[in-house]
């Protein structure tokens, strides 16, 4: 195990039971859902497709996803109503799965139908993209066709700076120049190769082929300054590429960047195959339907919660135990 391994952040996670007395969250019961009552939220970081609020306790902060969708960093630009409700419940919903599996993750909880409760990590400069099926960025590099299968997965390093357009580094760079040390990024390749064989499997068992995804991570500090490394920012279909197994259909944010059409289906589509959401979506005629996206939601950390126990009590998900 490497020294930087966590198999449980638990003890980190603050008391949510507090959250109701630092004013911008409320609980309504009825709905089973948090919302935001409207009191000025603090804007720590305003990205293109999501924005961080500072969260309701210390060490915590609330990413709330927009509809926003940018290609070209930020030269094209457009809105796809549902985009940031779809991505939300994707990214919630993996993220929970990936924690299930011992890969510690930045998410605690949703809280509605466009934010999550996350942890507050010192975000590491760097976007990891893993690749199983030549595409986009790789095939204007190297002139390989796309749909090229890999015989064994790529993973690249990307320094997060708009201003150069995100270059693509090395681990020289990135130990060069103190991005991360060679700890940390022994810890952030071991992950990234666990969370490619656990979603590969996850989404070839819906039809779906994962033809590549850019990973972020970030520190957390313990009580003790000891330091551990998390999958931080979101999974979702804005930042891999999915395509459908028989027919190689583009089912992500290629749709948006290829001006293929069809994007909030294609969203759907992969969320209605994990499924999180009914057929037929919840983006009807480019409006929501709120409620059911907001019991959704609910419905996830019901899941989560109940995974949770289960693991303290060890016992079969059918009889589980009072704690
Ligand atoms: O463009 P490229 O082929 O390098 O992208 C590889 C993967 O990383 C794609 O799944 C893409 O959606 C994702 N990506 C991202 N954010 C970026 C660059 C790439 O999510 N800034």
């Amino acid at each position: 195990m490497s020294p930087l391994h966590m198999r449980s952040v638990e003890k980190f996670k603050p008391r949510l039971s507090n959250i109701g007395k630092h004013g911008n969250l409320g609980y309504i019961r009825g709905m089973k859902t948090w919302i935001n009552t409207g009191a000025k939220r603090k804007v720590l970081y305003e990205g293109k497709a999501k924005t961080i609020y500072e969260g309701p306790e210390p060490g915590t902060v609330i990413q709330y996803f927009k509809d926003d969708a940018t290609a070209g960093n930020g030269a094209k630009h457009d809105i796809i109503a549902g985009k940031g409700v779809l991505n939300n419940r994707i990214s919630a919903h993996l993220m929970t799965k990936l924690e299930a599996i011992g890969i510690p993750t930045h998410f605690m909880r949703s809280l509605n139908m466009r934010e999550q409760l996350v942890r507050q990590l010192e975000i590491i400069p760097l976007e990891v993209v893993v690749r199983n099926i030549a595409a986009g960025s790789l095939c204007k590099r190297l002139g390989v066709k796309e749909g090229t299968i890999l015989t064994h997965p790529i993973v690249e390093f990307y320094y997060k700076k708009d201003e150069l357009n995100d270059p693509m580094v090395n681990e020289h760079h990135i130990v060069g120049f103190g991005w991360a040390d060679p700890y940390e990024l022994e810890e952030i390749v071991h992950m990234a190769w666990r969370v490619n064989d656990y979603l590969n499997g996850l989404f070839a068992g819906i039809g779906l082929r994962l033809v590549d995804f850019k990973l972020e991570f970030g520190r957390l500090f313990g009580e003790y300054g000891e330091l551990y490394i998390l999958l931080a920012d979101e999974i979702s279909p804005d930042n891999c590429r999915l395509w459908d197994a028989k027919t190689n259909e583009k089912l992500d944010k290629d749709r948006f960047r290829q001006d293929l059409g069809n994007v909030i289906e294609a969203y759907e589509q992969v969320a209605e195959r994990l499924g999180l959401i009914p057929k037929g979506g919840i983006v009807q005629g480019g409006s929501i339907n709120e409620q059911l996206a907001a019991s959704l939601g609910e419905i996830e950390n019901e899941v989560a919660e109940q995974r949770r126990l289960r693991e303290v009590n060890k016992t079969s998900p059918n009889k589980p135990r009072k704690v």
